[in-house]
């Protein structure tokens, strides 16, 4: 129906490019709350979220580890809220309910089994290991994917390089001109793939609500039909 895919490696991101990380998070959340007796009042969800958003940028810059990651959102929560609980209880509760919520984004599986097709997918994500394996046993994505790599098993996390050259050391036959990074976040996904010397395109699904800040990518794309239009060589219809 369409042309020659441009690249035939694929390193999709997971969170909020496949996976609606949103709804994940707000059902695991509530859930936490409820199993830890903590009775739920308006906004919290979104305050957790800004708070759990804060963290990662952080981590992305390396400034805190994953396990200071995991204590300080709970506890920057707790704090906001003045609720007496143990940190790390309420996230491990939390991270327990996020591995069972695997919801995906609408299309995401037609996209990856139609993309499987005819190149390698691969997922690349900063997810927690135990959340991205509860997941990854149960996905409808699982028998198109080639292969997983979580940060926290490869050592090293996106933004970083040494990320991205681990990635590549565990692809066959890995050539760089084959292969394209497509995320959603410029600060770990493009950036990364800045770091890597590889190709990039950015899924813009805030539609413009973030800007670059110095990264680069190949294309910038707002939903699934964009992202095939780029794929797919465009004028090269056969
Ligand atoms: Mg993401």
């Amino acid at each position: 129906m369409m042309g020659k895919l441009l690249y035939d490696i694929l390193l999709f991101d997971a969170d909020n490019t496949l996976y609606d990380f949103d709804a994940c998070e707000k059902i695991a959340f509530r859930r936490a709350l409820d199993a830890a007796g903590i009775s739920y009042a308006e906004g919290m969800t979104e305050t957790y979220s800004e708070i759990n958003v804060g963290c990662w940028k952080r981590f992305e810059r390396g400034e805190i580890t994953r396990e200071e990651l995991t204590r300080l959102r709970y506890a920057l929560f707790l704090e906001r809220y003045g609720i007496a609980f143990d940190a790390l209880a309420l996230n491990g509760l939390y991270v327990g309910f996020l591995s069972e919520a695997a919801i995906l984004l609408p299309g995401a599986e037609d996209l990856i089994r139609r993309l499987s097709a005819e190149a390698s997918v691969y997922i690349i994500t900063n997810g927690l290991s135990r959340v991205q394996h509860g997941r990854f046993d149960r996905s409808p994505l699982t028998p198109y994917v080639k292969d997983v790599f979580i940060s926290e098993e490869l050592g090293a996390n996106k933004p970083d390089k040494l990320y991205f050259d681990r990635v590549i050391a565990r692809i066959p036959g890995f050539e760089r001109a084959r292969a394209v990074v497509i995320g959603d976040s410029l600060t770990s996904d493009i950036k990364g793939a800045n770091n890597a010397g590889l190709h990039a395109v950015w899924y813009d699904r805030s539609r413009g609500r973030e800007r670059p800040d110095g990264q680069v990518f190949d294309a910038r794309v707002t939903d699934y039909r964009e992202l095939l239009r780029f794929l797919y060589r465009e004028g090269e219809e056969t």
